[in-house]
Order: C-alpha cells, then sequence, then structure tokens
C-alpha cells in the first residue's frame, strides 16, 4: 500500500475528523496508567503510553459479553457491531490480537468476536515508551504482526502512516496527509528498530529451544511447586494477557422467571475453579486442583502447546502478568530463563 506524512501540527484535525466519523478507541491517561477508551477528544490520545492495564482484545471479546436474550417466546442474539477505529495499538498487541482471530475463527467461528472484528479499523502506533517489564523484542521475534490496517510512526515534525489494507488506506481521506519521502520512511524504520532495543527483560533463549526443555521439566514437579509457591490463585495474570482467551457461560434470569441472558465471562487457568467439572449428582472433579498444575498448564500454553498452531509462542511479551502479578512470580521471561538455566 502507501506511506504518507501527516505534520504534528496537523494531526489533532486528523482524529478529530476520525471521531465525528463515528467510535475511534486508543489509549488514554488513567491516572499513572493507560486504558484503551472511547474517544471524545483528540488531546485524551496518549500515543506516549507504555502498555495499557488491559489488551485492546476487550472491544472484541468484553469482560463480559451478552451473547443471547431469551424470553418466552424465544432467543435472539445480542451482537450488535458497530464500525469503528482502534488507534494506537503496539505491534505485540496487534500480534496477539492474530492469535485470537485465528483462534476464534479456525474451528467453531465465533461470531460474537468475529463481527466486532471485522468491524474495526486498527492503527498500530510505534512504541514511544517502553513499559518496564516488556520483553517483546525477544519473544517470538520472528513473528510479523498482521492484523493491523495501518502503522503511525511517530517521526520529527509529525507521523508517518503506512497503510496495509483497503481499511487504512480510506484513513488518509480524514487528515492532511502528502506522500512520505524516502528519508522520512527510513526514519519511521528506524524509530521501530530503537524500540526493540530498549526492552528491559528478555529470553535469553529462541523459540524452539524453550518450547523443548519447557515440554521436558513437565514431570518436575518439585520445580512447579518451588515456582507456585507464593500463587494466590487470583488469576490477573490471565485477565490481563492479551492471548488468553478462554472463558464461562453462565445464564442469568430476571424476576419474571421468563426472560433473561445468556453472556460470556472472562475465565482463567490459574483460578481454583477454572478446572471442576461436574460429575452429576451433586459431585464434581477438579482435575487441576494443585497451584502448581495450574501455574505450570499457564507456562505450557505459553511457551509449548500452542506454537505448531500459532507459527510461534503463545506469549508477546508484553510484561501485563509480570506487572500486575502481587507476588511476582508470573513473569514468563524469568520462569523460561529460570527453567532453560537448569
Ligand atoms: S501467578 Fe500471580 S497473577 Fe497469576 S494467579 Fe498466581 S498470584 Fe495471581
Ligand atoms: S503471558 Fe504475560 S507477557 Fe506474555 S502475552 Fe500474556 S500478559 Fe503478556
Amino acid at each position: 500500500m502507501t506511506a504518507s506524512f501527516i505534520r504534528s501540527d496537523d494531526f489533532a484535525a486528523f482524529v478529530t475528523a476520525l471521531i465525528e466519523a463515528g467510535p475511534v478507541y486508543g489509549p488514554v491517561a488513567k491516572r499513572s496508567r493507560f486504558a484503551f477508551e472511547r474517544l471524545e477528544t483528540p488531546e485524551e490520545l496518549r500515543l506516549d503510553y507504555d502498555v495499557t492495564i488491559l489488551p485492546p482484545k476487550k472491544l472484541f471479546f468484553p469482560p463480559a459479553q451478552d451473547l443471547v436474550t431469551f424470553d418466552g417466546a424465544g432467543f435472539r442474539a445480542a451482537l450488535e457491531p458497530t464500525e469503528k477505529v482502534l488507534l494506537g495499538v503496539h505491534f505485540y498487541d496487534v500480534k496477539a490480537i492474530d492469535q485470537t482471530d485465528l483462534l476464534f475463527s479456525e474451528r467453531n467461528y465465533d461470531i460474537n468476536y468475529m463481527a466486532h472484528r471485522e468491524t474495526t479499523t486498527i492503527v498500530a502506533s510505534n512504541i514511544q515508551t517502553v513499559s518496564k517489564r516488556a520483553f517483546f523484542a525477544s519473544v517470538g521475534a520472528d513473528v510479523e504482526p498482521q492484523g493491523h490496517d495501518a502503522f503511525l510512526t511517530a517521526i520529527n515534525g509529525g507521523y508517518v502512516l503506512e497503510t496495509r489494507t483497503e481499511r487504512g488506506e480510506a484513513l488518509l481521506a480524514f487528515g492532511a496527509f502528502q506522500p512520505a519521502t524516502e528519508a522520512q520512511i527510513a526514519e519511521a524504520a528506524a524509530v521501530n528498530v530503537a524500540a526493540l532495543e530498549r526492552c528491559p527483560e528478555e529470553l535469553e533463549h529462541g523459540t524452539e529451544a524453550i518450547a523443548d526443555k519447557v515440554r521436558a521439566a513437565f514431570q518436575d514437579e518439585e520445580l512447579w511447586t518451588t515456582l507456585a509457591a507464593d500463587c494466590f490463585s487470583c488469576g490477573t495474570c490471565n485477565t490481563v494477557c492479551p492471548t488468553c482467551y478462554c472463558f464461562d457461560v453462565q445464564d442469568t434470569w430476571n424476576v419474571d422467571q421468563t426472560s433473561g441472558q445468556r453472556t460470556r465471562f472472562w475465565d482463567g487457568c490459574l483460578t481454583e475453579d477454572f478446572a471442576k467439572c461436574s460429575l452429576g449428582e451433586g459431585a464434581c472433579e477438579n482435575f487441576r486442583e494443585e497451584r502448581a498444575a495450574r501455574f505450570r498448564h499457564r507456562l505450557m500454553r505459553k511457551a509449548t502447546y500452542l506454537n505448531e498452531k500459532l507459527g510461534g509462542p503463545a506469549c508477546v511479551g508484553c510484561g501485563r502478568c509480570s506487572a500486575g502479578c502481587t507476588a511476582d512470580i508470573a513473569d514468563p521471561a524469568r520462569v523460561i530463563n529460570q527453567i532453560m538455566a537448569s
């Protein structure tokens, strides 16, 4: 597609025009942290954010999502997707969206995710501030982000917008863009390479070696018991992860006892009840009752189990789990480096 340039002085007018055309979501400040929210004004947009509290998947797969409503007459889909722009997604979160796109479409086409996804124009943006626990440069380094429609990079005097799709190309009509020069394109490329060199953490081995050694450690009960010793089973590491996609489905009845809704909620494999199954007649079985087994399962999912299907690890190195874990034991880089060194 094309590469265009917009001056810093014209950027707010571009974002304003997008907001006037339809919903635009982007990173906004929440005290000292950031969250993807619907933008009301261009001033709210904080492209200098480090990492958001929750990943952008919440726009396609909300923490609580009604699937159907029902009453005495039947069922109705609750789905109402709207065209929107998601502005300012870092490349590691685009890689995570690529993974959920595949997982929600390959066998059972999940219309409740895909309808939101297909009505969203994604504009990636360069990483201006690197978060304190990120290791995105060393995890799945050979996996390219695919799901964005355009990539915005801040350079001296303005922004380079490189489009990948027709949706991305359509954005040019909203701002005072002009063709980018070779020098501006080269500057944007250098800016993005420089961000990779500022990661505070890194994996010390490649994807295949990690997958082999982590899988070989499966039977080491002492290792997993030690790693999970301080785990509160709170599920935060699952909740904040852009590549976690498990959910639980519950029916809620209204007071008339005739109508209600079926809703899915984010679930997480670190929580105590995640693997609890009914055996009927009030009996149940929890097939990952021990914290160590749950902790191991998460690491196996991130580093090994899904690699073949996804073409790389099911972790993009955002560091959200590391920063969010009260016990500071969830960091995949630290855990994997420890296993690799053993
Ligand atoms: S590893 Fe940390 S964030 Fe994850 S469930 Fe345990 S205590 Fe919570
Ligand atoms: S496992 Fe942690 S670092 Fe990896 S993608 Fe999930 S939240 Fe980010």
